[in-house]
């Protein structure tokens, strides 16, 4: 089953508050730009316009981590903070 295939399988209960966020500044000398390709649920996105050319979306997170690993704890990177989000907010699996 594809990535995409899984995605239709997940629904969300967006909260009001990122429970992500990306400091764009931290993107500008990133340049290999691993989020575009390592995110599974495609949440960043690249907009020249944007510092870093960065463009960040929470809504449609599976909360999988790897922004995590690529970014946040990448010494290199960095600018993403990450949280589970509020009160139950997020992505909701259905494991029947
Ligand atoms: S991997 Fe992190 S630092 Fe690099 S462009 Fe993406 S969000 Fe910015
Ligand atoms: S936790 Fe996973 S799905 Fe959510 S933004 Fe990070 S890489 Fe994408």
């Amino acid at each position: 089953m594809s990535v995409e295939k899984d995605l239709e399988t997940v629904e969300w209960d967006v909260g009001e508050e990122g429970h992500i966020t990306v400091d764009n500044s931290e993107c500008v000398d990133c340049e290999e730009k691993p989020c575009l390709h390592l995110c599974p649920a495609q949440c960043f996105d690249y907009q020249e316009e944007r510092e870093g050319g960065i463009y960040f979306s929470y809504e449609h997170c599976i909360e999988c981590g790897s922004c995590m690993v690529f970014c946040a704890n990448d010494p290199d990177r960095g600018a993403v903070s990450w949280t589970k989000p509020d009160g139950g907010k997020g992505v909701e699996y259905d494991l029947g």
